[in-house]
């Protein structure tokens, strides 16, 4: 951490300026300090520990399990999620991202974070998450990166200092991914862009995870309600719809905690996935469908801030 990277970062408890003070970061309003681990500066207040669909304590076990690693790292070989993903990312016009401060919001793990700084490159990444070992792994992985330890719901950064902002797969995990996303759309500047995608929970491939109780983690957020939370937010949309092709076993995939030895998991790793897989040459004419694919997305562009 640089000083000058300090300028967009603010006390998440008081919203004063960071100086850094023997290694650590000091707030010059209120006082209070913040460990730095391994350049990770830790900018959680004692509000992260509050209620959600997930904790810090759920995601820290996800991240220190050396299986949930190796899934994660599996999952983000899966051409046919980059790829899509990629195709909408291409909606938008990432030249105009090279130079400037882009932001993953929940990046432990982060699927992406590579291949935008790839795309977008020279340009300044940022990523937040609100587990130190998450954080880890991505800094290790996107050694180029800001990494910090933080609560969307009660942000390190300034409002308006990103002009690219993106989330993959995070605010559902929150009592209310429309607050969430609203958070997101803080931290974006006038003209910047908002990119999120969160699972489609509402047709099949909630259905799918319901057998499997995995809802009990998640929230579900409707396209049109996360279009109608950019508006609010002073946004007009560039672009929505559903992504992950005809794959709505993709979710509970990535999850990947099926018990490597039971008969389900060897059906679903050995025969239902790769037929999934095949199932997405239908990518090419783009065959996304409320009913069966994984993923909602909604991009937009802030024209005015709030
Ligand atoms: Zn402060």
């Amino acid at each position: 951490m640089l000083e000058k990277d300090l300028s967009l970062l603010q006390c998440p408890r008081c919203e004063g300026d960071f100086q850094i003070h023997k290694e650590k970061l000091r707030c010059n309003k209120c006082n209070s300090f913040y460990d730095i681990y391994d350049g990770i500066p830790i900018l959680l207040t004692e509000d992260a520990a509050r209620e959600e669909k997930t904790s810090v304590t759920y995601w820290d076990n996800v991240w220190r399990d050396k299986k949930n690693i190796r899934e994660n790292e599996r999952v983000k070989k899966k051409s046919e999620i980059y790829f899509e993903m990629a195709g909408i990312f291409n909606a938008i016009p990432a030249r105009e991202f090279i130079g400037k401060n882009v932001l993953e919001v929940g990046c432990g793990g982060s699927l992406f974070m590579d291949y935008l700084n790839k795309k977008i490159s020279p340009a300044s990444f940022w990523g937040m998450d609100i587990s130190l070992p998450g954080c880890k792994i991505t800094l290790y992985r996107n050694p180029y990166a800001k990494i910090v330890c933080g609560d969307i719901m009660n942000p390190p950064f300034r409002k308006n200092s990103f002009d690219f902002v993106y989330s993959v797969g995070l605010i559902h995990h929150f009592y209310s991914p429309y607050d969430a996303l609203a958070a997101h759309a803080n931290l974006v500047k006038a003209g910047g862009v908002l990119f999120c995608a969160t699972p489609n929970l509402f047709a099949l491939p909630g259905k799918i995870l319901d057998i499997f109780s995995y809802k009990k983690t998640m929230v579900g957020i409707t396209r049109e309600k996360m279009e109608e939370c950019l508006v609010e937010n002073g946004f007009e949309i560039i672009k929505s719809g559903y992504i992950g092709g005809l794959q709505p076993f993709l979710m509970l995939e990535s999850y990947g905690s099926l018990d490597k030895f039971s008969l389900l998991y060897v059906l679903f790793r050995n025969i239902i996935s790769p037929l999934a897989s095949l199932s997405n040459i239908a990518f090419m004419f783009r065959l996304n469908s409320y009913f069966l694919s994984p993923f909602i997305f909604v991009c937009g562009r802030k024209i005015s801030n709030y």
